[in-house]
């Protein structure tokens, strides 16, 4: 899941200066469960909104407003969306991202929201990060706990040695990742590969925009329909 967080409704304000007609999308996937872009958040939008003289001329709300097919969809069937002066996104980027691919070039489309980072869901309303998609991943070796995530330091061959008590010396409310790996490795009978020299990092596995073509690699990846 993709943690967002709201933007300053100042700096919103100030990207829609000289746009009248407002047109809102949410998701009802990830924003929705992190209150940043659910059915509430749409209607706090249009109230704001309305009360700093522009005009909301309608709202969508997908289920997930990363896929692209469901953004096209209320693009061809809303013609308030397809002649509003601008969009507003509440979703993370990958949302802002499709909606703007899918909006003619000439309408702008501006993020509400700020896209923070990929969660494991703790409960409802509790999310921690686990993973920062590096492309090579390394959890085989550390018993499922990352340390290119979980460690601030990002130390892919064990702890730095400044850990107290089994804390972090970076954040000291976290237990030190390297100290829950050992841990963990030692409980599966797995210690030795405490012993196992990893690589730096190669991040020419994560050269951006990344993509994956499972299907219909023959098709359009982009553009209009
Ligand atoms: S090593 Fe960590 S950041 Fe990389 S893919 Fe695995 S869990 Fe994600
Ligand atoms: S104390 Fe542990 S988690 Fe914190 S920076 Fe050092 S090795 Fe990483």
């Amino acid at each position: 899941m993709i943690i967002t967080t709201k933007k300053d409704i100042k700096d919103i304000l100030e990207a829609l200066k000289g746009k009248d007609n407002i047109y809102l999308f949410g998701c009802d996937s990830c924003a929705e469960q992190c209150d940043t872009g659910g059915r509430k958040e749409l209607e706090e939008m249009t109230r704001v909104l309305t009360e700093n003289g522009k005009k909301v001329v309608g709202a969508s709300l997908p289920e997930e407003t990363c896929y692209r097919q469901l953004v096209i969809k209320d693009y061809r069937n809303k013609p308030e969306l397809r002649h509003a002066d601008a969009v507003v996104v509440l979703a993370c980027g990958a949302g802002v991202r499709t909606v703007a691919d899918v909006a003619e070039e000439t309408q702008p489309v501006y993020p509400a929201l700020d896209s923070i980072f990929l969660a494991t869901v703790e409960r409802v309303g509790r999310f921690f990060e686990g993973c920062s998609l590096c492309g090579e991943c390394v959890l085989i070796d550390t018993g499922g706990i990352c340390p290119h995530t979980e460690c601030p330091k990002g130390l892919l061959n064990g702890p730095c040695g400044g850990m107290a008590d089994g804390m972090c010396e970076v954040d000291t409310e976290n237990e030190c990742a390297w100290v829950r790996i050992y841990g963990r490795l030692k409980k599966q009978k797995r210690l030795h590969h405490m012993k196992k020299i990893t690589a730096p990092k190669d991040h020419s596995v994560g050269t951006r925009p990344r993509k994956v073509l499972l299907r219909n690699p023959a098709g359009p990846a982009r553009g209009k329909t």
